[in-house]
């Protein structure tokens, strides 16, 4: 399998890497959307957030949560995005599941263009039906 992000781990290419335990890797986006855009990813390669498994994705959120404090603390951004994106439709291109830490500033040119929809009639409750019915916990 071609995968850059599990060439980095394997160290077979080079990233700026910031943290580092048995289970993740934490590194610079090398196209940041601000600079200090952080990644961070479990060594094991997993497609997409549904596919890690729960322990897993556990370490994960409390490394990113962890690193999400240090460049608070190191860059003192006005605040913080910590996102994942999965499949392409939502803009994933690296199949290989990473949060995304990303800092924001106030002034900064990062927008997601929202174009905010309305539940008309009872397709609110409709919606929620059918995912009320998969929700399996
Ligand atoms: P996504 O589009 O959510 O899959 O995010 C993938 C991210 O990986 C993008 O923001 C890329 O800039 C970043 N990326 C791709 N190749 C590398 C690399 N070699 N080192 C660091 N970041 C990378
Ligand atoms: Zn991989």
């Amino acid at each position: 399998m071609n995968c850059i992000f599990c060439d980095i781990v394997a160290r077979k290419s080079t990233a700026e890497i910031l943290y580092e335990d048995d289970d993740i890797l934490s590194f610079l986006d090398i196209r940041p959307v601000n600079f200090g855009h952080t990644l961070v990813i479990p060594k094991t390669h997993y497609e997409n957030f549904i596919s890690v498994p729960d322990e897993t994705l556990a370490k994960l959120i409390s490394a990113t949560k962890k690193i999400s404090s240090s460049i608070v603390e190191s860059l003192n951004p006005d605040g913080f995005n910590v996102i994942t994106n999965n499949g392409r439709a939502a803009g994933q291109s690296i199949y290989h599941f990473h949060f995304h830490i990303i800092p924001r500033y106030n002034d900064d040119d990062f927008n997601f263009r929202l174009n905010l929809k309305k539940y008309f009639g009872d397709s609110m409750k409709e919606y929620a039906d059918k995912i009320r019915k998969a929700v399996n916990i």
